[in-house]
């Protein structure tokens, strides 16, 4: 073999192993996404819920029924610090004074319902939660209508890198036989989600643990904030729920 046919030889050979190296590294971009649902799956028990009360979807974990985890989410860094209970991570003191929700086309038959759910939450006093309803193309959560299946009224999401959880789902057809009262109830409920209130009630529906919010801890049967009541829970605030809240958000 000549030098020159060897050196044509050397060259095309680097370039097949640039391509195949090129190549390599295009595969390990789905890698690094499995490693964030990994990571999300982790957070998940790590907040203490069992994980028994976790079911996997393509693109979210569904944890007692009614709150989501994106597996593209970003984990809250500094892991869990572990009655009225939250999730550790709060909305921040800048972002919790003007949550804007935009209602989606197909929820706008509800708005009533999600007017008095705001309400609720913005009638607290010395509490610095807040709730606006914007209509522009600029908002932090998004409430719409989904198909969540039998026995589930909605599905909230917990914050996360400082702002209120993104989405809030509510399955309308589902609870569109409930009072108003009790479809007012639902949103609420999920709207305390995405503000990082967990189930009052979580001992009783098998987690292992929560956080308490300071000084507001132990079971509260009046609690907006219990878990699988959907259709029957309480419609309004607790004193505990108000309490928790302004704890959370003086
Ligand atoms: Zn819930």
């Amino acid at each position: 073999m000549k030098k020159s046919a060897i050196f044509s030889l050397v060259v095309l050979l680097t370039l097949f192993f640039a391509a195949c190296k090129k190549s390599d590294t295009q595969v390990v971009t789905p890698e690094t996404e499995a490693s964030n649902s990994d990571k999300v799956l982790s957070y998940i028990l790590g907040l203490g819920f069992p994980a028994t009360s976790i079911v996997e979807h393509p693109t979210e974990y569904i944890v007692e029924g009614d709150i989501s985890f994106p597996k593209n989410m970003t984990v809250p860094e500094g892991g869990v610090k572990a009655e009225q209970y939250y999730t550790g991570s709060l909305v921040s003191a800048a972002n919790v004074t003007n949550i804007r929700l935009k209602i989606d086309a197909s929820m706008t038959s509800m708005t009533s319902e999600i007017n008095s759910a705001i309400a609720q939450w913005n009638g607290v006093a010395n509490c610095s939660i807040n709730w606006t309803v914007v209509t522009g193309t600029s908002y932090d959560v998004l409430i719409t209508d989904a198909n969540l299946g039998s026995g589930v009224c909605g599905a909230g999401t917990f914050p996360s890198s400082g702002r209120a959880g993104n989405l809030i789902r509510i399955n309308k057809a589902y609870i569109a036989g409930n009072s108003f009262a009790q479809r007012a109830r639902t949103i609420c409920h999920e709207m305390g989600h995405n503000v990082s209130f967990r189930h009052t009630n979580w001992a009783s529906i098998g987690e292992s643990s929560a956080t308490a919010v300071p000084g507001v801890g132990g079971t509260d049967a009046s609690s907006i904030m219990n878990g699988g009541q959907c259709g029957s829970g309480a419609t309004v605030l607790s004193t505990k729920d108000k309490q928790a809240a302004v704890a959370l958000y003086p």
